[in-house]
Formats: C-alpha cells, sequence, structure tokens
C-alpha cells in the first residue's frame, strides 16, 4: 500500500477538472498536461502545476505516452489518472508507467488486452458463462466467410471492427447483397481509427436497450457492481440522455445483471472502475432472458456521475483507493443498503440536431457553469463563456446532471437544468435535450436505442423564426441599447431617420436571405404585416423582460454584431441582423464549388483531377470530430482544382475542388 501524494492527469477538460476537484479534496495534488491550444483551458487553471506538451492535435499531445511520463517525471507526480478516452485504455500506456514506477489510476493493462477487442472479449465472457449477442467473432475474414456467418445468423446483422469504439466502425446490414460494401466501410473505418480493419458480426437486436453496470474490482480483484445505468437514448450509436437506475428494472433482474457484470470483472481479475455494457433485447419487455453482454470498458465512463447521485460514492476516490492498494470502502451489501432516488444525465454537445448532429465549433458566447444550482444539481465542465470549441477534441460542453427522490422529481430537475442552460455563440442540442425529457415517452420511461429515430419528428422541429420573435430581437435590441453597458455597433446605423423620432427601423436577415424589417413606433413593432405591443426590459446578466400583448415573460437574450440568440425555455431562436456593409461575397457558394462542410481531414481522395462525375458521386472521404463523412458530387461535371491529398487537414469552408461542366 502507498500513498499518492501528486496526481497527473493525462486528459482534459471536464474529466480533467472532476478528477482535480477529487484530488484536492482529498488533499492530493495535481498537475495537468495540455495542447498548446488548452493554455488557458479551465483544467490548467485548476490543476496545481501545468505542463505544455504539444501541437493541438491530439496525436501531438494527449496521446504521445513518452511525454506525459517525461511531464510525471519533471514534476515529480507519483500516479496518472488517464481519465476516459486518449490513453485511458492502452495496455502500453498503463506498463510504460509502471516501468517508470509510476501508479497508473485504472486496471492492469493486461486486463484492458483481454478486454480490448471486441471478439475476444466475447469469447471470454462466454467461457465465464456471460451470455452473448449471437454472431459471429472469428478469425477468418474472407468475404465469402463472413456473408456465409452474416447469412446463417439471419438479416438484419450488425458488423462491428473488433477495435472500434464510440459508436465507430459499425455497420446495420439489412440486405446480403449489402454486405460487401457495408464490410468493406466498417473495415476501413476501424483501420483508420483503430489500426484494425478486424470485423466481428451479430444479430441486430431491432428493439435494444442499452444498460450497463458499474463494476469496481479492489486490488485483490474481486469486484462489486454499483448498479446500472440506462444509456438507450442515442444519436449515431453515442449517448445523449443517461440514467440511474434503469427505469422499469425489477430487482430480480438487476440481480441476476449485477451477478453476470461482476462475473466478467472476476474473469479476468479486474481492478478498479469499469462498466459492462450489456444489450437488451426489450421486444417482450425487460426479460431476465434476454440481455447480453456488449463489451467492457477498463476505465471510468463519461456518464459515471448518475451512479454517483444515486449510490453516494465518489467513484474517483475509489479509483485513487484501489490504485493505493486499499480496500474497496463498502461491501455489495452496503452498497445496495445506501442506495438513494435516481438520477439523470443529459451531455450537453456542441453539435447540430437540425444536420444530422453534425459537431459545430466557434466561440462559447453565453454559457454559465457557476450559475447557482438547485439543490441535486450538477454541472461537470471543462468551459466556460469565451471558450472555444476547436475541432481537435470532443465537442462535448458539459454534463447536465440531476438527483431526485424518484424519476420523476429528477426527470423535472433536470427538465429545470436544462431551461436555465443558456448557451449561445454555436449550434448546440440543447433544445432537443428539452424535447427529450419533457417528450411524453421518455417521461413514461419507454426508452430505447431508437427513441430519436422514431420521435424525430417531435425531437427536432423545423426551425423557423417567426414575425414575433424579430419583434423580440427588435424589442431586446432595444433594451439593450438603452441598458447602460451597451457599446452596440450598430447602434447609429439603424436609427438614422433623424427626423422621424419615433420610429426605428431593425434589420434582419431572413432564413431564405431576404431582407426584414421591423419598425418600431412608440411601443409597437410592426414585422412581415404584422403588429406586436411589445416591450423589453434589461434585467442584467443576458436576461430581459419581455411584454407581448400584455403577457410578461423573461429570457435570455445575448446581443453580437451579426445575430440575437433569444434564449427561450426549450427553444433557442437565433435572428441574423442585417449588417449594412457586406465584406466580400461568399465564393464558396459558386455552383460546383465543392467545399469543406467543416474542418477535418482527408481520409480519401476517390477521384482524379479530369475525371467525369455524376451528381451524388463520392469525391472524397473526410473525417472532422471523430466521424468519418463521404464528400459527393453536388452536380455532374469534370473535377478540377482537386489539390488535396489524403492526410491534409482542412479548414471549414476550404475549397477541395471544383465541378465544371461536362463537355
Ligand atoms: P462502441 O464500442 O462503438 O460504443 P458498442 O458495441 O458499445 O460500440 O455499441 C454501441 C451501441 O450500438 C450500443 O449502445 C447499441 O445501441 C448499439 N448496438 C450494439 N450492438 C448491437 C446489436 N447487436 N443490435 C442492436 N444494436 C446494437
Amino acid at each position: 500500500m502507498k500513498n499518492i501524494r501528486k496526481i497527473l492527469i493525462a486528459n482534459r477538460g471536464e474529466i480533467a477538472c472532476r478528477i482535480i476537484k477529487t484530488a484536492q479534496r482529498l488533499g492530493i495534488k495535481t498537475v495537468a498536461v495540455h495542447s498548446s491550444v488548452d493554455e488557458q483551458a479551465m483544467f490548467v487553471a485548476m490543476a496545481d502545476e501545468a505542463v505544455q506538451i504539444g501541437a493541438p492535435e491530439a496525436s501531438q499531445s494527449y496521446l504521445v505516452a513518452d511525454k506525459i511520463i517525461a511531464a510525471a517525471k519533471r514534476t515529480g507526480a507519483d500516479a496518472i489518472h488517464p481519465g476516459y478516452g486518449f490513453l485511458s485504455e492502452n495496455p502500453e500506456f498503463t506498463d510504460l508507467c509502471a516501468a517508470n514506477d509510476i501508479t497508473f489510476i485504472g486496471p492492469s493493462g493486461d486486463a484492458m488486452r483481454a478486454m480490448a477487442l471486441k471478439g475476444t472479449a466475447k469469447q471470454i465472457m462466454i467461457d465465464a458463462g456471460v451470455p452473448v449477442v449471437p454472431g459471429y467473432h472469428g478469425e477468418d475474414q474472407d468475404l465469402d466467410t463472413l456473408q456465409l456467418e452474416a447469412d446463417s445468423i439471419g438479416y438484419p446483422v450488425l458488423i462491428k471492427a473488433v477495435a472500434g469504439g464510440g459508436g465507430k466502425g459499425m455497420r446495420t446490414v439489412e440486405n446480403p447483397l449489402d454486405l460487401k460494401s457495408a464490410v468493406e466501410a466498417a473495415a476501413r473505418e476501424g483501420q483508420n481509427s483503430f489500426g484494425n480493419p478486424k470485423l466481428l458480426i451479430e444479430k441486430l437486436i431491432t428493439r435494444p436497450r442499452h444498460i450497463e453496470v458499474q463494476v469496481f474490482g479492489g486490488p485483490d480483484g474481486k469486484a462489486v457492481h454499483l448498479l446500472e445505468r440506462d444509456c438507450s437514448l442515442q444519436r449515431r450509436h453515442q449517448k445523449v440522455l443517461e440514467e440511474a437506475p434503469a427505469p422499469g428494472m425489477t430487482n430480480e433482474m438487476r440481480r441476476i445483471m449485477g451477478e453476470a457484470a461482476v462475473k466478467a470483472a472476476d474473469a479476468i481479475a479486474y481492478k478498479g472502475a469499469g462498466t459492462v455494457e450489456f444489450i437488451v433485447d426489450v421486444a417482450k419487455g425487460l426479460r431476465e432472458d434476454a440481455f447480453y453482454f456488449m463489451e467492457m470498458n477498463t476505465r471510468l465512463q463519461v456518464e459515471h456521475p448518475v451512479t454517483e447521485m444515486i449510490t453516494g460514492v465518489d467513484l474517483v476516490e475509489w479509483q485513487i483507493r484501489v490504485a493505493e492498494g486499499k480496500p474497496l470502502p463498502l461491501s455489495q451489501d452496503e452498497i445496495l443498503s445506501h442506495l438513494k432516488g435516481h438520477a439523470f444525465e443529459a451531455r450537453l454537445y456542441a453539435e447540430d440536431p437540425n444536420n444530422n448532429f453534425m459537431p459545430s465549433i466557434g466561440k462559447i458566447g453565453l454559457f454559465d457553469p457557476f450559475m447557482p444550482l438547485a439543490d441535486g444539481c450538477r454541472i461537470d465542465t471543462g468551459v466556460q463563456a469565451g471558450d472555444h470549441v476547436t475541432v481537435y477534441y470532443d465537442p462535448m460542453i458539459a454534463k447536465l446532471i440531476t438527483w431526485g427522490a424518484d424519476r420523476a422529481c429528477a426527470l423535472a430537475a433536470m427538465q429545470n437544468l436544462v431551461k436555465e442552460t443558456a448557451v449561445s455563440g454555436l449550434a448546440t442540442n440543447r433544445d432537443f435535450i428539452a424535447g427529450a425529457v419533457a417528450h411524453p415517452a421518455f417521461m413514461k420511461g419507454d426508452v430505447h436505442t431508437g427513441f430519436i429515430a422514431e420521435h424525430e419528428a417531435d425531437l427536432i422541429p423545423q426551425q423557423s423564426i417567426k414575425a414575433q420573435d424579430y419583434a423580440i430581437g427588435a424589442a431586446i435590441i432595444r433594451a439593450h441599447r438603452s441598458s447602460p453597458a451597451s457599446n452596440d455597433p450598430w447602434l447609429i446605423q439603424d436609427n438614422f431617420r433623424m427626423n422621424l423620432p419615433n420610429n426605428e427601423d431593425f434589420l434582419f436577415d431572413g432564413q431564405d436571405g431576404e431582407r426584414i424589417k421591423a419598425t418600431r413606433h412608440h411601443n409597437t413593432i410592426r414585422v412581415l404585416d404584422q403588429a406586436f405591443s411589445i416591450a423589453a426590459e434589461n434585467l442584467g446578466c443576458h436576461k430581459y423582460r419581455i411584454t407581448l400583448d400584455g403577457h410578461t415573460h423573461t429570457l435570455i437574450a445575448e446581443i453580437t454584431d451579426t445575430c440575437v440568440t433569444i434564449i427561450k425555455e426549450c427553444a433557442t431562436i437565433v435572428p441574423k441582423r442585417h449588417a449594412s456593409v457586406h465584406i466580400g461575397t461568399d465564393e464558396s457558394d459558386g455552383p460546383g464549388t465543392v467545399t469543406a462542410p467543416m474542418p477535418g481531414k482527408i481520409l480519401e481522395v476517390k477521384i482524379n483531377n479530369g475525371e467525369s462525375v455524376e451528381r451524388g458521386d463520392p469525391i472524397l472521404l473526410m473525417e472532422a470530430m471523430k466521424m468519418e463523412q463521404t464528400i459527393t458530387a453536388p452536380r455532374a461535371g469534370r473535377v478540377t482544382s482537386l489539390t488535396v491529398k489524403a492526410g491534409d487537414l482542412v479548414g471549414n469552408n476550404a475549397v477541395l475542388c471544383e465541378i465544371t461542366d461536362p463537355e
């Protein structure tokens, strides 16, 4: 047994902040390592010491084991916490820590190796008597073999890269004829992202729930479980809303799943925090004979806070204790007897639900993680207003966490917390979360992984800005100007008709590019042939009291020189302000110019200069914010000016090639 005195956190963002908080409470010193763009980040400021380890790309910084070990030696850190992602499930890194006499806060390299590949992990579970999804996970990767196996499993099947993670390298195949292309795509994603093209095939469970069990192995390699989490609400096979316990879970089923998870951990003498993920077939309800092992994550999970909220356990503290060689603080029975209430976590992402949840980047305008929180609420984040979400890392802004005496209370608390969470400056899934947690089916606990697709129409409403929104926008601009702190650059430009002091025009750019004029006369604003009696008062801190046709309510708004962000309870509306001077024209809009939809890396160029393409033909593959995207020809023609090549990094809207008229 040894006491850890100084922990280096080989991670960034919210999880680095989360780990530092526990270390501080335990009187343990902390060291942050960071890339050059993270110099000013919250986690760097929170740590006692910080070491810069390289360029923004994770491959130059957070993934470079040698630099991290060197930073630990230089600062005298005696332990490293890897957080999640990055090096957290890298057995070589774990071994390197051991070789340098640094305590790795996590499981052994061997335990990671056992669980690293989905196929191998499945075999260990079969041997340990844990149920797994029927399928093929053999060595032979020949297309004919895979086709035969898929045919015998029966369609639909799911193809998974054995080394995959975060939903990457997975393809659903409904039709035997589509197997080949799906195999190729999944193998390529596996190779590009994880350096391993090997695949497995599974029966696709058509109405599944994702229920995972938090396990904890003590220094003796004997595990306990800390109940389950339901993470069924997913988009792109990635979790957005999690809760504990799982709705509808009986004590008997919990016991059986908990025992299976502990069996899984004990099979590899697991030490520390781990998660055993199960997929549950709920076609016939939540049944004890229909749950299957999917994979084991040998690290702390993003969604660990919901477990902490219902068990009262600080999982990071337990990780540190176990790494010190100390026994688990609670027995299985004690954990179960301490259980209390229900908890939710919502992942607030910089991503656009109206654009297939594609990540967005930019500067965060409003976001106050330090706002006073109601009892039972917690926000885990690593950013605040003014910080940037960049292309380099995961676009998660914060985890909104609530606890309540029962599911309904915890959910009501979440509904409130989301309403109070205002974010501006970039597209986020905040309104989407607000809609999901207030959706009748979610409130009933009727969750499954197809939930978002099934309720898409309710959850992702088409955003149209109405006349009333422009009127509110105009009223807010006016109230903002009359507040003492205002330094609105358009102050003079909008109000140029000096001889008509009671009339004021506010100009907006409509969603179809048309100009929209809102005209105020006394307390009436006319816009798009409608008239609103409206008054707005700035209450400070971006809060405005709006009285619209005799009805008063408050909302949060941010005004910049390009837009007004109006944040209502469940909707964020962003009328664009019309700039009287246009700065250049957007050349990338020209027909036939193919541009990068977001910053990213070119993976593969599929076409040569001079070749002809049809509309929709793939031109290149790029990876952006951890996702692979095919860029297709917007029209038929001949490809010219194609200068990018595999490996190039391109910026947002970068011109990739031109398509000229066919000769
Ligand atoms: P990753 O490691 O990429 O996260 P997982 O194997 O954990 O991949 O699966 C991610 C998600 O994909 C699961 O939470 C579940 O929603 C879905 N999924 C996985 N396996 C199956 C299956 N056999 N049938 C249906 N859905 C599945």
